[in-house]
């Protein structure tokens, strides 16, 4: 049989009618201040509404208030929503001064139906209905405009760029504020903003979007990701390579990038009359080593790592700061091994993933098991080994199992070689994303001759384990600096104590200090500007910097140094020693 489309059900009808209305009371507004605007489209979004508009100059964030304020007087003159049907013909005179309705017309005129318009006062719109019947039923006190973003007219970055405007409106003025609230955290924890404030990393047309430039503090801080995940890998037996950042067309073609991936890949370098293609993953390159020797099961698993750096086109619409990024740097690794491995290694992997995720204190991620949906034949129609993926499935419930880790199925979400685990979490606006992913794969064995010699002296095809702890080490700090709102934990920190000295005459005291920090593996800044010290002590707590130490005469006189914590603020005067003794670093 087959299935029918349904309609999808409205979540909640009065919200969803009252959000929808006010849409069409934002665009009443905007034409009161400016009659010749013209109308994109107004639809309603998960917190409340948007509309688009081409407008005759553009305008800023404080005259939304005033369009705010034209909308509350049409609630209050209780409007009624009126539609009618029409011809297209008709809508078309209606609208003929409004290019993208005409647009929407001719669209819509395809279909030979007659088409509705709603009017509530002198406002008509083009639209399908599920308004409020009067304006009465609207909250003036629960909805509010919150944004101006620009958005080509039907996504399309040929048409014209138009003014979006957003609100958001709930059914009551709590609900409204707890929202607003929730977003002004958020955009204080963003980390494309922190990025810019504590000096991590940088973007630059010049360069190119969606390419980030690591400053010195953001670099220390991968550093030490990468000395970290480094040590853990090294102590599990994980040997580390380092690959190029191209490779020819041939190895794409029999890796199956190039029909599966292509999409997400850049355009070809010519090399001496070759295509060349910059890596989209690091997987050929691993797979090339593994068969540079025959392997025997008695070498397996053997686990290839490295922190390579992959280039994936995104669409510059997406593009996000770390988050979303053209060129990123793996934390990945390949483990070669034999089918009956499979189980243990894969406990293994996900119990370094919650150790790891432990230290780092990241919280509210989920794991999610996804696996084919053979009723997609385009992406899992030529599987053959079906019996191979259930064992990888049974390996991957089973891995789970062994760590006691709940999980949710996503059906159709597994790769085109394999089940697999995707770490997946909400990022600060609510969106849902992978970090992480331990991938089973039974298909490169195939396609690139990776073998082993079993026990019985037969050549076999291996399987490989794609895994990535950390994801990116891009993505990964974005998470991080969003869950600890820049207030990375000591060991992480750019910078861990800053000097801030009063004035010239203890100079020669702060760098005696500074010295023995330094010893101690400190990561010391040291600020001598002539600036006052409640400037410095601002700066220094604005950078998030765990310890400021602040030096002036009575200090040196004393021999200690006046300790201010993050978070805690002044701690007193204390000598150096007891500083370490007090702080446990
Ligand atoms: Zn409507
Ligand atoms: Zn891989």
């Amino acid at each position: 049989m087959k299935n029918k489309i349904k309609k999808a059900p409205l979540h909640n009808s009065s919200l969803e009618n009252i959000r929808h209305s006010l849409a069409h009371l934002l665009a009443s507004a905007v034409l009161k201040i400016f009659p010749k605007a013209k109308l994109g489209i107004g639809p309603v979004i998960e917190s409340g509404f948007y509309y688009d508009f081409l407008l005759p100059r553009p305008i800023s964030d404080n005259e939304l208030a005033k369009i705010e304020e034209l909308m509350r007087q049409e609630i209050k003159q209780d409007l009624e929503f009126r539609g009618k049907s029409v011809t297209a013909n008709n809508a078309k005179k209606t609208f003929k001064d409004q290019p993208f309705k005409l647009d929407l017309i001719k669209e819509f005129s395809k279909e030979k139906k007659n088409l509705t318009l709603y009017q509530s006062g002198n406002f008509i719109d083009l639209c399908r209905g599920g308004h409020v019947s009067n304006t009465k039923e609207i909250n003036p006190e629960a909805f509010k405009l919150i944004k101006i973003a620009g958005a080509y007219w039907r996504g399309d970055e040929k048409n014209p760029q138009l003014t979006r405007i957003y609100g958001a409106a709930f059914e009551n003025k709590n609900e409204l504020d707890e929202y607003v609230a929730r977003m002004k955290k958020a955009e204080e924890s963003d980390h494309r903003k922190l990025g810019e404030e504590l000096d991590l990393f940088m973007m630059d047309e010049d360069i190119g979007r969606g390419l980030p430039l690591w400053l010195p503090n953001g670099f220390t801080v991968r550093k030490i990701l990468e000395d970290y995940m480094f040590e853990l890998e090294r102590a599990q037996n994980y040997k580390h390579v380092f690959t190029p950042h191209i490779a020819k067309e041939a190895i794409y073609k029999k890796s199956g990038h190039l029909s599966h991936y292509k999409d997400d890949m850049y355009s070809p370098l010519i090399i001496d009359d070759e295509k060349y293609y910059l890596k989209p993953m690091n997987c050929p390159h691993h797979h090339v080593i593994y068969r540079r020797s025959k392997k025997s099961y008695r070498e397996l698993p053997l686990r290839l790592a490295e922190f390579g750096t992959v280039y994936r086109y995104e669409r510059s619409g997406v593009l996000s700061g770390l988050m979303r990024t053209r060129n990123f740097t793996q934390n990945d690794a390949h483990i070669y091994l034999t089918p009956n491995h499979l189980e243990t290694e894969l406990t293994k992997i996900l119990e370094m993933h919650k150790n790891v995720y432990t230290e780092f204190e990241m919280e509210n991620y989920w794991y999610r098991l996804s696996l084919p949906d053979f009723k997609k034949k385009e992406k899992f129609g030529d599987i053959k080994n079906k019996k191979m993926w259930a064992a990888g499935e049974k390996a991957l419930r089973g891995a789970l199992a062994n760590n006691g880790l709940d999980f949710v199925e996503g059906l159709g979400e597994a790769s085109f070689y394999g089940p697999k685990i995707d770490i997946q979490v909400k990022n600060l606006y609510g969106r849902e994303e992978t970090i992480a992913t331990v991938q089973v794969d039974f298909y490169s064995a195939g396609k690139f001759d990776l073998n082993y010699v079993d026990a019985s002296g037969k050549e076999v095809p291996v399987v490989i384990i794609h895994r990535a702890i950390l994801g990116s080490f891009d993505r990964f700090f974005a998470f991080l600096l969003e869950n600890t709102g820049g207030r990375l934990p000591f060991w992480l920190s750019p910078v861990q104590v800053k000097i801030l000295a009063v004035n010239d005459k203890v100079l020669e005291y702060a760098k005696e200090i500074e010295e023995y920090l330094l010893e101690k593996n400190i990561r010391v800044g040291l600020d001598l500007r002539n600036e006052t010290v409640g400037k410095k002590i601002r700066e220094g707590e604005l950078q998030k910097i765990p310890y400021l130490f602040v030096i002036g005469e009575k200090e040196v006189v004393a021999k200690k140094i006046a300790v201010r914590e993050r978070g805690k603020g002044d701690l007193g005067l204390k000598t150096i020693e007891e500083f370490f003794e007090l702080s446990k670093i």
